[in-house]
């Protein structure tokens, strides 16, 4: 199979590669498992917030809004930003309330919110409502259908196992199978480096780190449908409703070799606590758990172009905690950059992304 772009990874970022370089020519992607978003992209907590995230992720995001709240309907639902803090950790949460941008609110007006906090433990509060759930699934399925509706195919059950030189670019074998190329594109989430060895590219040193996930029963009874997202201070833990249960994460960034992540029960543990501390009802039973791998570049920036030595190999990598919420910028922009088109992206935060920087 011969095609202008071959696009290695199903997630997120390559869904999202697909659709956009789908407009410029003929696309493949290819991807290991049996489905779309098995790993990182099925994994998230899928929120949208607009100020997390370094300087050129906040760009992104920023640049992603109109995307998230209108492309197909729209992917968001009001769901808000609550964050805490105790009586020690003062320094910390005004660090965090100005780089989030949240409200400052008392604690009645934070327990209004989310009955269950801890007057004895809960000192600061701030909100920011604008905050939002996104419909991570559906925009996964929407990106490669439209890929699709312009010809492009997205093969499953497709491990990309050798990559070497052709006279017109790329050639490929997966399950089975070959592809000629004229550009790749690595999209492969916590495996990006690994990809890049096997076409004799210089790795960049994508760090995969894992997050751990815990779904409880509702605390105490209560209706939590309504309830913000909850953090602690330092990114320290976060508690976040779905489906009418809670999710808490120990938000851990431990450094791992790219694998089918799971979570660890020590740090399960430690992270509930940490939560507990600050409400009043006592975590009694966890109904289940899981882990993803969020992979980061040096700088905690996503690495979006062609690499400085091989210009037909594309990253498209180190999507970090942000991979959903950047999506709809950070592609049109590899799209931009690939198709010669000017990008409405401010050129320092082009920059900002660039492979160039990191070698
Ligand atoms: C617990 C948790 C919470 C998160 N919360 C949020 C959030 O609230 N908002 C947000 O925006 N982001 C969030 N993220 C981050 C987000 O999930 C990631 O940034 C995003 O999913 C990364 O997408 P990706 O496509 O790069 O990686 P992945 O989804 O991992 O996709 C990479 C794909 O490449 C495939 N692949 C690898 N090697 C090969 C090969 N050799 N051949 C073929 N295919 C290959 C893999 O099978 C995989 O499907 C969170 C992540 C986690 C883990």
């Amino acid at each position: 199979m011969t095609c202008d772009f071959l696009i290695i990874g199903g997630g997120i970022a390559g869904a999202s590669a697909a659709a956009r370089l789908s407009e410029l020519g003929h696309v493949v992607l290819l991807e290991m498992e049996e489905a779309l978003g098995y790993h990182a992209s099925g994994r998230s907590a899928a929120m949208f917030e607009e100020n997390y995230g370094p300087p050129a992720v906040v760009a992104l995001n920023k640049a992603s809004a109109d995307y998230h709240h209108s492309a197909n309907g729209g992917y968001l639902t009001p769901r808000g930003l609550m964050l805490v803090s105790g009586p020690d950790q003062e320094q910390q949460f005004r660090e965090d309330i100005k780089e989030l941008d949240l409200e400052e609110i008392n604690f009645a007006e934070a327990q209004a919110r989310i009955p269950i906090l801890n007057p004895k433990t809960v000192t600061h509060a701030g909100l920011h409502l604008a905050a939002q759930d996104l419909d991570t699934d559906r925009m996964v399925q929407d990106f490669a259908k439209a890929a699709r509706s312009n010809g492009g195919k997205v093969i499953t059950r497709a491990q990309v196992t050798e990559i070497s030189r052709s006279p017109t670019g790329w050639q490929v074998e997966a399950g089975g199978e070959n592809y000629e190329a004229k550009q790749l594109v690595n999209a492969a989430g916590a495996w990006v480096d690994e990809i890049a060895a096997m076409a004799g590219v210089a790795p960049i040193g994508i760090a995969p780190r894992r997050r751990s996930m815990a779904r409880l029963p509702a605390p105490g009874g209560h209706d939590v449908t309504k309830w913000p997202m909850l953090m602690g201070v330092g990114e320290s833990w976060y508690a976040k409703p779905d489906a009418g249960k809670l999710l808490v994460s120990p938000a851990d960034a431990d450094l791992v070799a790219p694998h089918d992540a799971y979570a660890d029960d020590m740090v399960l543990a430690e992270g509930l606590a940490r939560y507990e501390e600050m409400v009043t009802t006592p975590v009694t039973r966890v109904e289940s758990n899981w882990a993803g791998l969020r992979s980061f570049s040096p700088d905690g920036s996503l690495v979006l172009g062609p690499d400085p030595d091989q210009p037909d190999f594309i990253w498209c990598a180190a999507q970090g905690g942000y991979g959903f919420q950047t999506a709809p910028a950070a592609s049109r922009l590899l799209a931009d950059i690939l198709g010669g088109l000017n990008s409405e992206l401010d050129a320092a935060s082009r920059a900002a992304l660039s492979p160039a920087r990191l070698r």
